[in-house]
């Protein structure tokens, strides 16, 4: 499954010769960067997520689904696409 989160952090790190280096013989130092790049990246992605969330909704046909609480969109949003994980989402 994908996470933004975690992606963001992978192609942080990539982009840091330094510390591709450094990790090549500490993995832990990799696995603590990783994690940290992952927070940072859940961070900045919060005020994001608090805008698209998952609302009920009627649809036209008078069943229930969840629609995006900003967007006109039935839930995913692709807002929502692109900051949650992909276990998060239906
Ligand atoms: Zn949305």
């Amino acid at each position: 499954m994908s996470d933004p989160a975690v992606e963001a952090a992978k192609g942080a790190f990539a982009n840091m010769p330094i510390m591709v280096e450094a990790a090549g013989t500490q993995p832990v130092l990799k696995a603590l960067v990783l994690e940290v790049g992952a927070a940072a990246a859940r961070e900045a992605l919060r005020p994001i997520r608090e805008l698209h969330y998952s609302v009920g909704a009627g649809t036209p046909t008078g069943e229930f689904a969840e629609k995006c609480c900003t967007c006109p969109e039935y839930w995913p949003c692709e807002t929502a696409r692109l900051v949650y994980a992909a276990e998060e989402l239906p």
